[in-house]
């Protein structure tokens, strides 16, 4: 059995016999999984972060059979200490929790923001990027009514009808001329939207894409 080395981030602990616990995590290669750390509940805190979420460790990882085993710790990458605790944070957690399946550049996303201030900012930038990798919105590649491929930016866009409009359906809200956070933020901001308003409408479209509502959505408020 083959050991190797991780870096991880902790998505969620979850209880798991009587000392045992069970990790999800979103690693640097293997995507997200599930960990088995064994007496893991029992483990005296020698380690910050005690396996808590949000923390970015180090790891040796086994795989045995199906299962991910953690057997050591090698460092402590990030550990959020309690002030650090923000709703954004949360929300990012169980946004990646719920997810079925993530790959590896989720996992830079991801650091890049747990390791950041969890600032409103950083979160939207979490959340657009996240969305634009995953191809879910906005839809930038073909017209949101017709399908025709895009030719070449800047295109026309509509914050409303969730991506690229060709000219031949009329004409969006919005230009943009390439496809990143930033560059989305200026254009929406262009057109009077606040970013609450960009952020909840974000949230919006991926509870609809995932079927599921974000409790953590409450502590936005
Ligand atoms: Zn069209």
């Amino acid at each position: 059995m083959r050991e190797t080395e991780e870096q991880f981030a902790i998505l969620e602990r979850i209880p798991y016999r009587d000392a045992d616990l069970l990790l999800s995590v979103l690693g640097e290669h293997i995507g997200k999984e599930l960990l088995t750390v064994r007496s893991g509940r029992k483990i005296p805190n020698r380690w910050k972060s005690s396996f808590l979420e949000g923390s970015i460790l180090l790891g040796r990882i086994m795989k045995v059979k199906n299962h991910h085993v953690l057997t050591g710790v090698i460092a402590e990458k990030y550990v959020p200490y309690e002030q650090q605790y923000s709703p954004f944070m949360f929300l990012a957690l169980e946004i990646f929790s719920k997810i079925p399946s993530l790959d590896r550049s989720s996992f830079n996303l991801l650091e890049k923001f747990l390791t950041s201030e969890h600032r409103a900012k950083d979160f939207d930038q979490l959340l657009v990027s996240f969305m634009i990798n995953e191809s879910l919105q906005p839809s930038l590649n073909s017209c949101v009514v017709c399908g025709e491929k895009r030719e070449q930016f800047p295109i026309s866009a509509s914050v409303f009808l969730g991506g690229y409009v060709c000219s031949r359906c009329g004409s969006g809200d919005i230009e943009l001329n390439q496809a990143d956070y930033e560059s989305l933020l200026r254009t929406y901001r262009k057109v009077g939207e606040l970013t609450e308003n960009m952020r909840s409408y974000w949230l919006d479209i991926l509870e609809s894409q995932l079927s599921t509502k974000f409790l953590s959505r409450e502590g936005l408020k």
